[in-house]
Order: C-alpha cells, then sequence, then structure tokens
C-alpha cells in the first residue's frame, strides 16, 4: 500500500489496565503508546503475563483501560458508550483466539454470519458473503456443521472467516496457531500473510519467533510495558 493511503488506524496514549480483585492490584498495563497504521504486519511477543492479551483486549474494545486515551479509526472511544463501542468494534475490527471462541450450538455458517448480523446488515447480502467467506476458506461442505465436528484448523479457518465478515481494516489475533500442530499453524499464517497483502492490517500475539521475522514491526512486551 503506498505510503500516502496510510491512515492511523489505533492509537494509544498512556494506556494502562489495573486489575483490582479484593486483596491484589495487578498492573497488566503501564504507560502503553502505541499506533497502528492500515496495512502494517505487527508482531507481539512477550512472557507468559506480560500483558499481550489485555494489550489485545483493549485494541479490540472487548475491555475499557484503566487510564489514558484510545483512539481507534478516528474514534475517541473513552466519549462512546457500551452501544456504541460494539459498533465501532463490529465495523473496524476481527477478532481471532487461540481457542477460536466459536459458538457451538450454532453452525459454522451461522458462526461466520454473526457479526453482519449484530451490524444488520441485509439477509441476502450475509447469505452471498458468508458463502464467498467459507468457499475461500475451503469450508463450503462443512457449513451446516457444528464447531465439535471440525478439527481444529478447519475451527480457526471458521474463527477467521467470521473475523472478516465485516471487512475490518484491522485483525487482531491472540495466539491463532498456539492450539493447532506446526502443519496446520503454518496454514494459518499463510491466510495471514494473504490477508496482510490484501490491505489488512493485522496484529499477531504469538509465542513462536519464527513469526517475527515477516513482520513489519516486533514489539515486545515485559511486565506490561513496551520495552523493544
Ligand atoms: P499474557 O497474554 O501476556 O499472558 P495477560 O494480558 O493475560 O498476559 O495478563 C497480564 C497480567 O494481568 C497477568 O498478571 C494476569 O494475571 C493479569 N490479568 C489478566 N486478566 C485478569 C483479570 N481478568 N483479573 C485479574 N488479573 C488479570
Ligand atoms: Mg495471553
Amino acid at each position: 500500500m503506498p505510503s500516502s493511503e496510510k491512515e492511523t488506524l489505533a492509537t494509544l496514549e498512556g494506556v494502562s489496565r489495573v486489575y483490582r480483585t479484593q486483596y491484589v492490584e495487578t498492573h497488566a498495563l503501564t504507560d502503553i503508546n502505541l499506533e497502528i497504521n492500515s496495512g502494517e504486519f505487527l508482531v507481539l511477543t512477550g512472557p507468559s503475563g506480560s500483558g499481550k492479551t489485555t494489550l489485545l483486549s483493549i485494541l479490540g474494545l472487548m475491555e475499557p483501560p484503566s487510564g489514558g486515551r484510545l483512539v481507534i479509526a478516528g474514534q475517541e472511544i473513552s466519549g462512546l458508550d457500551r452501544k456504541m463501542r460494539a459498533q465501532v468494534r463490529g465495523q473496524h475490527i476481527g477478532f481471532v483466539f487461540q481457542f477460536f471462541h466459536l459458538i457451538p450450538d450454532l453452525s459454522i455458517e451461522d458462526n461466520v454470519a454473526l457479526p453482519m448480523h449484530y451490524a444488520g446488515r441485509p439477509a441476502n447480502e450475509i447469505r452471498q458473503r458468508v458463502s464467498e467467506l467459507l468457499e475461500r476458506l475451503e469450508l463450503a461442505h462443512r457449513s451446516s456443521h457444528l464447531p465439535v465436528q471440525l478439527s481444529g484448523g478447519q475451527k480457526q479457518r471458521a474463527a477467521i472467516a467470521r473475523a472478516l465478515a465485516n471487512r475490518p481494516k484491522l485483525i487482531l489475533a491472540d495466539e491463532p496457531t498456539g492450539n493447532l500442530d506446526t502443519e496446520t499453524g503454518n496454514q494459518v499464517m499463510d491466510l495471514f500473510h494473504q490477508l496482510h497483502e490484501e490491505g489488512h492490517c493485522i496484529c499477531l500475539v504469538t509465542h513462536d519467533l519464527s513469526h517475527v521475522k515477516d513482520a513489519d514491526r516486533h514489539l515486545k512486551l515485559q511486565d506490561g510495558r513496551i520495552v523493544a
């Protein structure tokens, strides 16, 4: 993508996240400053407990920061209510998880359709988009199956199809290959690279350092801070 077409998808300024329970206060993130641009392939690594999932959840508007400023696709997030945050998320962000998080009693096609239903898309558009995505991810023959009937790789491909449903610019993936064998994991990584080439911004959390080499930028987290 030419640099003139670059836009800022996410800005974090002094973002922190503190989890408080009755006895302990955990500083999961401290003073995170970060700008994420369209078309970027960002890889995030760090030891277990360093705040990777928390950072992705905040970027994905799944939980609010405890402090600091967050802007997603030009929208200041702190002023938005729950419903508006969900709208911004649905429009701009696709999420892929280590354990897929498909809804167990919905068929694969209904899982993939869900973000479009939430976005209020018309039924014929949903049908067409779902069949196009299932075709692309080689799941057309599994469309009416339940998640439990699919292999790990198929489940992750279904989750990726769901993440793509609303054509988000920003795709957040939290250890998406962490629960797959090496070959299946590599296929999933190939997919992320294809999506990147098509112009999506990918923000990938991984333990696998072999995923770092193709990234535009590599961020390391430690104790809730970006250290490199
Ligand atoms: P990572 O994904 O890098 O392993 P996390 O973002 O999951 O790290 O967690 C960062 C820190 O925040 C850890 O110390 C973890 O125990 C703590 N934490 C995460 N979620 C919660 C929560 N819901 N309640 C309390 N502490 C949490
Ligand atoms: Mg994690």
